[in-house]
């Protein structure tokens, strides 16, 4: 199964991401934690793309494209995967549809997670996230066991640079101007799914799971 999951900023695709793998045992590709990880290796990915994370800003189409090229190659993407964060723009969303047709993959649906702007500040700037292997949390919403530590692997949770409010507020901006139009392109194609973010994580996975499984092809 090839899903896009959609939504704005901190509308909870990584957290139901990491649910759908274990439903469905598919890749979970996010050009976010990508960029993160290049972050932390300190490559040369990692420094340019650091620059527009910490801005609130997209990193340039031309790093982003490539990056997603590259992994959709590989063989494990022909199964299936779980794209989540990645088109963010109009230029994005056309080469993903040329990549994915020279790969001979079909994308079976584009889920996008409605969540209103004033609960994504909240969202952001109480997310935590583990060192160790990633897994998202929130201070509130969905805390650890104990303290600050991850509950799978006992790495420390930190908070994301570019979850401070100042950067939250660009973001959100940036994703209304650049990402928004992609609903329209995506409804055009017939693909285009909605699922109410605002619902506790469990229920929201639930009905991303029924949505799939009524219309899967
Ligand atoms: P995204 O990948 O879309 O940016 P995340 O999955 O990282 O979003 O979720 C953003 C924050 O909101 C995290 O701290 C996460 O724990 C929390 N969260 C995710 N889904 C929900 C939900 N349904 N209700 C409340 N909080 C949620
Ligand atoms: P995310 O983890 O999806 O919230 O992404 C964090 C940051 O990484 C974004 O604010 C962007 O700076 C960058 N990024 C992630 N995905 C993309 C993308 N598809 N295009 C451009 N920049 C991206």
């Amino acid at each position: 199964m090839h899903i896009l999951l959609m939504g704005p900023p901190g509308a909870g695709k990584g957290t139901q991401a990491a649910k759908l793998v274990e439903e469905f045992g598919i890749p979970h590709i996010s050009t976010g934690d990508m960029f993160r990880a290049a972050v932390k290796e300190g490559t040369p990915l990692g420094r340019q793309a650091k620059e527009f994370m910490d801005a609130g800003q997209l990193v340039p189409d031309s790093v982003t494209i490539g990056i997603v090229k590259e992994r959709l190659a590989k063989p494990d993407c022909q199964e299936g995967f779980i794209l989540d964060g990645f088109p963010r723009t109009t230029e994005q969303a056309e080469a993903l549809d040329r990549t994915l047709q020279e790969l001979g993959i079909r994308l079976d649906r584009v889920i996008n997670i409605i969540v209103p702007d004033s609960e994504l500040v909240s969202r952001m700037t109480g997310r935590r996230i583990c060192r160790g292997c990633g897994a998202t949390y929130h201070v509130k919403f969905n805390p650890p066991r104990t303290g600050s530590i991850c509950d799978k692997c006992r790495g420390e949770l930190y908070q994301r640079d570019d979850d401070r409010e100042e950067t939250v507020t660009k973001r959100l901006a940036v994703y209304q101007a650049q990402t928004r139009p992609l609903i329209e392109y995506y409804q055009d194609k017939g693909l285009y799914t909605e699922i109410d973010g605002q619902q506790d994580i469990d229920k929201v996975m639930s009905d991303i799971v029924a949505s799939l499984k009524g219309k899967e092809r």
